[in-house]
């Protein structure tokens, strides 16, 4: 497969056609962005971190019956997927009140959210992101209502699953945004789940282990996104499987749990 001309540039993903109508190449970019964009860097490695934990949660949930546009990796940044006709919606599952809900509501922060919030934001830049609810996504005619029942229980799906996998991590899945697209009549997960994307505390201590670490000044995000990556992966626990794994890589495909830590420090 080749990649082709550039469709799509995002603030942390560029997507590339590919020789094949039904495939695209996502490519994760080392940019940071938050708050709209207002605060902007560019941090080496840091999109290999998040496309091999993407990667990694991709291939989980299709293992558990989730329809993804996941396809393959090609490389340690670049992702096959299926092509879809992505449907302009941010839909945030929140277990514990953090970020904005906080600061809109008067929640406290840390507080747990039983049962789960879903929350909708209308995917526009332009608009910076508003809130939407039922009728004003039927009435914009952005999902039909049918279609928007099922993509909130995927997200619930998705939320116990991969709120159970990071629990034998020790990690809290505070939060997270994801992306829907159709092919066909198939509704499937888009765009990305990483540290970017989530909201995720360590159990013990609360600390921070995502893009929060950027958006607040809270430490070394890197070295954080590295920690974390190797945590959700389990590469760090399982360097039998990694040595594997990288044999594998040598024959020509990417291995997933070492992907990530390119040139990872010793620890
Ligand atoms: O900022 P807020 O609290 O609404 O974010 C909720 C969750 O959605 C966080 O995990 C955040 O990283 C994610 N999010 C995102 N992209 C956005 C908005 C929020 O990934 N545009």
């Amino acid at each position: 497969m080749n990649q082709g001309r550039l469709l799509y540039v995002g603030k942390a993903k560029s997507v590339y056609r590919t020789d094949k109508k039904d495939e695209l190449i996502v490519e994760f970019r080392d940019d940071i962005t938050a708050f709209d964009g207002g605060k902007k860097d560019t941090l080496k490695s840091k999109g290999s971190y998040n496309a091999t934990v993407s990667a990694f949660f991709f291939e989980y949930l299709e293992k558990h019956g989730v329809k993804t546009h996941y396809l393959r990796m090609l490389d340690e940044r670049r992702m096959a997927v299926r092509t879809l006709s992505m449907i302009p919606l941010e839909v945030i599952v929140r277990n514990v009140a953090a970020g904005s809900i906080v600061r809109n509501y008067p929640f406290r922060e840390g507080t747990r959210l039983d049962p789960s919030v879903i929350v909708i934001d209308f995917k526009d830049d332009s608009r910076h992101d508003p809130m939407l609810n039922d009728d004003l996504i039927v009435a914009l005619k952005l999902a039909t209502p049918q279609e928007l029942k099922k993509i909130k229980k995927i997200s619930l799906e998705i939320n116990r699953l991969l709120s159970a996998l990071l629990a034998k991590q020790g990690i809290l899945l505070v939060d997270f945004k994801i992306e829907f697209g159709r092919q066909g009549k198939t509704i499937r997960l888009g765009d990305e789940i990483s540290m970017d994307s989530m909201r995720l505390w360590d159990k013990v201590t609360k600390e921070s282990l995502d893009k929060d670490v950027y958006r607040f000044n809270k430490g070394d995000v890197m070295a954080t996104y590295n920690r974390v990556s190797r945590r959700i992966t389990g590469a760090a626990a399982r360097p039998a499987a990694a040595k594997k794994k990288a044999a594998v890589q040598k024959k020509g495909r990417v291995s997933l749990r070492t992907a990530a830590q390119p040139k990872a420090k010793k620890r």
